[in-house]
């Protein structure tokens, strides 16, 4: 996880560095540090905390002259965060400096070498041992060293370094972890991640795994790890600059919260042609589509749970089972994939190194993926066989929301479009479903406008111990994302249950006035769980029910009833979520919590 960048330009580096960082921090924000060479040394301003303290410290990078820098905001991995862990790092001379995203998984062996060999560390990180080994190898030639470097280290990297002696000169290289590269005509950049360079250019290098950069003020080369000079051609990013900015809300949560509507549009709309869903980037063929016997959805986190709804929906219209794995444990557990299978690995980032990992397994085996992703041109958008693009736009708050709605959108249409392909789903089934999926964008501003109602309870349970939230099938999986909103953002433990599983064992934990979030939007098993609602209502709890409306009977069960408008049984999940959304938003709000950084997260989990 964290946030590299890099400038070398006409201008002061530092402020630009600072102000890429800010873009970057929802991947990191333990710790932040900047290092710039000044004309005659490389200077160097590192501290726990916050990005506000670093900008603090350097008065707003007006303290470190120079137009050629580094920098870096840090989630930790190893060694705490603290002033000395902080990136970046030297060697023992300070003529050379470091920043890593990413895990050097043999460090412990090279830092014992490096000891032996006199080398002395200050920190606990695994990134000194590349400050150290740069320096070791090291003879003049910087993309020598690189290369000698790359053949030493396991694990997953992307560095920023600066040699000293090269002045003029910014290298950068990566393994498994994101690195991208920008021109501009105000000098060029390196970052992890395209927000941190979207106002100076739109034309991006996404470097490939063991290649190597070096950019200067005017130029940028690419090589290989063999040190051979490589061509590489640029993409063009249209993002809005405006969606990586507050824009006066609050909150980047309640914002993105507020773009649902337009991602999910922007989503499904493109996709529908002539009453018909046509998906251009994926390159499936009805052929393909009808050679699927079962498909693995893979993914990690909020995504892990569009896959569980959409097990449903796949399962439900186009008649194909489905298992829904997560990435982390997919990849290790040698799963059957017979010829027939299809793999959808899901993904925000396309960066998630579990899901990445997921992919690779999935291919060396021979089966096809199917990358769902958001950023174009991000790892799993390349690796896929197939991909299809989310249209979310960049989403900067830890805990998703836009980007988790319309990747279920992206699975709706694909289940729709596999069913049609398959001959399950009659044609007027389809034109229903295609006039449902048009209303929810509406649907989902009309829920979003009553948020003040939500405010307020929500506001009685800022002290809240323990939340359960219950539902059936796809109640269920909406359940399991609105339990996860709920602790990630507000640090109170909350699970959520399979209703009719609660009274094997987890019903004990009810006590009086323990809040229990209902989720019943699946008509034919509104009786069921309004049962599960009594059953915990007459021990003590608290009901909160998120129904369909004209659904009053959970009035009988619930304290408090949020209704959502009537939509195709397979797409609840797109309306159900806005009000669990709210909640969990308002709680950690209430608790004066950090909604947008919550501690120990970072959104984009390029580590295992
Ligand atoms: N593994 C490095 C550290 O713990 C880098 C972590 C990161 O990617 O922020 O310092």
């Amino acid at each position: 996880m964290c946030g590299i960048v890099g400038y070398i330009g006409e201008e002061q580096a530092a402020p630009i560095l600072l102000d890429g960082l800010s873009k970057l921090e929802y991947r990191g924000y333990d710790s932040a540090g900047i290092a710039v060479y000044n004309g005659t040394e490389i200077q160097m301003i590192k501290s726990m905390g916050r990005l506000k303290v670093l900008s603090e410290l350097t008065h707003d990078g007006a303290k470190l002259p120079g137009t050629a820098g580094i920098g870096h905001t840090r989630w930790a991995t190893h060694g705490a965060p603290s002033d000395v862990n902080a990136h970046p790092h030297f060697n023992k001379t300070g003529s050379i400096v470091v920043v890593h995203n990413g895990i050097i998984e043999n460090y412990l062996k090279l830092r014992q070498k490096l000891i032996r060999r006199g080398y002395e560390f200050v920190s606990e990180t695994d990134t000194e041992v590349v400050a150290h080994l740069l320096d070791y190898y090291y003879q003049g030639n910087p993309l020598e060293a690189i290369a000698k470097l790359m053949h030493r280290l396991e694990g997953s990297y992307a560095f920023g370094i600066i040699f000293q002696d090269h002045p003029g000169e910014i290298y950068a290289v990566r393994k498994d972890s994101p690195l991208i590269v920008g021109a501009s005509s105000r000098g060029n950049l390196i970052a992890s991640d395209v927000p941190a360079i979207l106002k100076y250019t739109r034309s991006v290098y996404f470097i490939e795994n063991e290649e190597i950069v070096r950019l200067s003020k005017e130029s940028m080369t690419f090589y290989n790890i063999d040190e051979e000079e490589i061509e590489k051609q640029p993409v063009t990013i249209d993002w809005d600059i405006n969606a990586a900015e507050k824009g006066g809300y609050e909150h980047f949560m309640l914002k993105e919260m507020y773009e649902q509507p337009k991602a999910v549009r922007d989503t499904f709309s493109p996709r529908i042609k002539d009453g018909d869903i046509v998906i251009e980037e994926m390159g499936l063929s009805d052929e393909d589509i009808k050679a699927v016997k079962k498909i693995y959805i893979v993914a990690c986190g909020s995504a892990y749970h569009t896959g569980m709804t959409c097990k449903y929906v796949f399962e439900g219209l186009a008649r194909i089972p489905v298992e829904v794995d997560l990435a982390s444990e997919f990849r290790y557990r040698n799963p059957i994939l017979e010829p027939g299978t299809l793999v959808i690995v899901v993904t925000q980032s396309g960066e998630t190194a579990d899901s990445l990992a997921a992919l690779r397994e999935a291919k060396k085996r021979d089966v096809p993926v199917l990358g769902i992703v958001n950023v174009v041109g991000s790892s799993i958008a390349r690796e896929a066989d197939h991909v299809m693009y989310t249209w979310a736009g960049p989403e900067i708050a830890v805990a998703t929301t836009k980007a988790y709605s319309t990747q279920l959108i992206a699975q709706y249409l694909l289940a729709m479009k596999f069913a049609r392909v398959r001959g399950e789903m009659p044609d007027e089934m389809f034109a229903s479903m295609l006039e449902d999926m048009e209303r929810l964008p509406e649907q989902i501003e009309m829920l979003l406008s009553n948020k003040e109602k939500i405010q307020r309870f929500a506001n009685r349970y800022v002290a809240a111990r323990d939340v359960f939230f219950i539902g059936r099938g796809i109640d269920y999986a909406i359940s399991m994302e609105g339990s996860l909103k709920l602790k990630e953002i507000s640090y109170i433990h909350s699970e959520a249950y399979a209703a009719g599983e609660l009274k094997h064992g987890t019903i004990s934990l009810i006590e009086e006035g323990t809040l229990v979030n209902a989720v019943v939007t699946q008509e034919e098993l509104f009786k069921k769980t309004i049962s599960n609602m009594v059953e915990v209502k007459s021990r003590g709890a608290c009901v909160m029910a998120v129904t369909q409306v004209g659904n009053t009977e959970v009035e009988k069960a619930a304290d408090y009833v949020i209704y959502i408008p009537k939509t195709n049984r397979y797409f609840t999940n797109s309306l159900a979520i806005i009000p669990l959304q709210l909640f969990a938003y308002y709680v950690s709000i209430g608790k004066g919590c950090d909604v947008d950084k919550p501690r120990n997260l970072a959104k984009s989990v390029t580590v295992e």
